[in-house]
């Protein structure tokens, strides 16, 4: 068969922001297949924060090479086949990059049922690094009990609008915090949360004590920095901070902002977790059960914002990074 593949490439480590020039867009012919193998016209891929982290060149997650394709998780079809019990047709999961098409050892994907959710929801919903990462970061550390305030940071977003929702279904009070009066709104009047923060237009510690009175029970962070701070000036007598991510500290990751105010732990006999969602692996069947579930029985808002287009990916981290998306960010590939 003869396709060729078109890939967004890393020519420039980002100093701070991920601008477009970090990206090129290449296009090449592709090698046969060896035996084991499957090509993958990809559909969807993810446009997750961590990403931000994986351009650096050296840290805690995957890194990618100059020169090298963006990583990203993708779903498609196969559409060549090298491997018993891969048809052409079927539709994956996997570590499949910004690009047309994947050619990777079959045994490194995973086949998905689209009869149970469309192919896109295996990146949002029952995506591992979204619904899946809050389920069990909710499920595992965070463990909000009937009449908690919960607190969660990037609120609007992929990760923090099912732990919020999670938050709810648990019968906590849930509180938002996200950028802008239309995000504030969205939490409200789309997810159901009791209180919103919009943390660019208002001072986050004071609406706390206005929201929260009686301090904060448990804050599943996604944001870290000034936002964190805030929080944890704020909690209650053995509040639980659960660390799920610090976006705002991503583009200088040399130079990261502590917080100023964990001495609040130790007043309030508190505690901080961090977690990671691959640190649960015999979790992840369970929570994409659960949140397909509650998919199926539409008791899980779940909304998905998606820019058309391979050349799309480099704004699409930047409209991230700058705030713009409102549930989960995908980038539609053919
Ligand atoms: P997302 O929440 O859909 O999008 C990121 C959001 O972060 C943006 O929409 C923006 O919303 C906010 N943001 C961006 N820059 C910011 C800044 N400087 N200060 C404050 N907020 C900022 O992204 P996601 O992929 O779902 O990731 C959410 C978090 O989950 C990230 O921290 C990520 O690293 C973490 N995560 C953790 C795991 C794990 O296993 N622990 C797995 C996946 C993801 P606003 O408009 O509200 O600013």
């Amino acid at each position: 068969m003869n396709i060729e593949n078109t890939r967004v490439v890393l020519v420039r480590r980002p100093e701070t922001e991920a601008t477009p020039d970090c990206f090129s867009i290449e296009t090449q012919p592709l090698a046969d297949l060896k035996p084991g193998e499957v090509r993958v016209a990809v559909d969807y891929v993810s446009v997750d924060a961590g990403t931000r982290t994986m351009l650096r060149g050296e840290g805690f997650h995957q890194q990618v090479g100059l020169g090298d394709t963006i990583l990203a998780g993708g779903v498609g079809r196969i559409v060549e086949s090298a491997a018993d019990g891969w048809a052409v047709g079927q539709a994956v999961r996997g570590g499949l990059g910004v690009q047309t098409h994947a050619t990777l050892n079959a045994a490194t994907l995973e086949q998905i049922d689209t009869s149970i959710a469309p192919i896109n929801a295996y990146l949002g919903v029952l995506g591992g690094s979204t619904g899946v990462t809050a389920w069990i970061g909710m499920r595992h550390v965070a463990r909000p009990k009937r009449g908690d305030v919960f607190v969660v940071s990037a609120a609007a977003g992929a990760v923090g609008s099912i732990a919020g929702q999670i938050a709810k279904k648990e019968g906590a009070r849930v509180i938002g915090i996200a950028g802008g009066p239309k995000k504030a709104d969205y939490l409200l009047n789309r997810l159901g949360f009791d209180g919103a923060i919009d943390y660019k237009n208002e001072d986050v510690g004071q609406r706390l004590k206005a929201l929260a009175p009686d301090g904060v029970n448990v804050f599943f962070d996604n944001v870290g920095g000034l936002v964190l701070d805030a929080v944890l000036d704020n909690i209650a007598m053995r509040a639980k901070v659960v660390i799920c991510g610090a976006v705002s500290q991503y583009d200088h990751m040399d130079n990261v902002t502590g917080p100023s105010m964990y001495l609040r732990l130790a007043e309030r006999q508190s505690s901080m977790e961090g977690f990671a969602f691959f640190h649960f692996p015999e979790s992840i069947a369970p929570a994409m059960a659960e949140l397909g579930k509650w998919l199926q029985e539409g008791s899980l808002v779940f909304d998905e914002e998606v820019l058309h287009g391979i050349e799309r990916y480099p704004e699409a981290l930047q409209f991230m990074f700058g705030g713009g998306n409102i549930g989960k960010l995908l980038v539609k590939i053919s």
